[in-house]
């Protein structure tokens, strides 16, 4: 069966010091156990260190993002290769705020995910509705697009090895949640989506996170839902004990 994974996004958030401090607490405290992946996904600077520091314990280090080339005159970017040179394992690619904000587009996702692949890291792709989408009933049709270019010329076990983030974009940094029912239906629909890129098979492999506003006390009803296998969160994964509980909850 499916793992849960709960993954922090730390987005722009934290200072060196604060940084080390949580992995200092988190790494000697989070459970070893095979049911349960931890991810902390930290701003590009602190990366080194937190994969320094969470050495043998059951913690992941991620990036926030990369850029799809190796390397090259991109000014200011940071590539798959660099990532991969300190230790980082995960890259979440197509955060709803890289796309609003960073001209993020399906194609640039799909070619970060096969850059992903290709220098050894797992890329968590997001993806989600606006609120305006929502109330006009164009969240799958949104969500599948987004899938599918996502996914464009992946192999079926690369596909398998895609974590995705499901995050409605009306739910982030708001305190609303999607309810669970709501967010599974969702899942369930992206897992479909998969399927019908791939097949069955490929499709329950797949880790179909749910993102926004999770926190210590929606998780567990978030995770008993049948096609929700984790959490990507951004405030509540900032203090180490709110982190630690979540993953308790997995
Ligand atoms: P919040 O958990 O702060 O709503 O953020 C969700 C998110 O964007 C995680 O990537």
């Amino acid at each position: 069966m499916r793992k849960n994974i709960i993954a922090g996004n730390w987005k722009m958030n934290k200072v060196l010091s604060e940084a080390d401090q949580f992995i200092e607490e988190v790494a000697k405290k989070v459970p070893n156990n095979n049911n349960v992946e931890a991810i902390v996904c930290a701003p590009f600077l602190f990366l080194p260190s937190l994969v320094e520091k969470a050495k043998g314990s059951n913690v992941k280090i991620g990036a926030q993002n990369m850029h799809y080339e190796e390397n090259g005159a991109y000014t200011g970017e940071v590539s798959p290769v660099m990532l991969k040179d300190v230790g980082v394992t995960h890259v979440v690619i197509g955060h709803s705020e890289r796309r609003e904000y960073f001209a993020e587009t399906n194609e640039s996702v799909n070619k970060k995910t096969h850059a992903a692949f290709k220098h050894g890291l797992i890329p968590i792709v997001c993806v989600g509705e606006t609120l305006e989408q929502r109330e006009a009933n164009e969240t799958m049709h949104h969500v599948e697009t987004q899938i599918t270019k996502a996914l464009v010329d992946l192999t079926d076990d690369q596909v398998a090895n895609t974590i995705i983030a499901y995050e409605p974009i009306w739910a982030i940094g708001t305190g609303k949640t999607a309810s669970s029912a709501d967010a599974n239906e969702v899942c369930t629909h992206i897992r479909n989506v998969i399927k019908n890129v791939t097949n069955e098979e490929i499709a329950q492999k797949v880790i179909i996170q749910y993102g926004g506003s999770v926190k210590p006390e929606n998780v567990e009803e978030l995770l008993e839902q049948s096609d929700i296998d984790g959490a990507l969160v951004g405030g509540a994964s900032l203090k180490a004990e709110s982190f630690l509980t979540l993953v308790e909850a997995g």
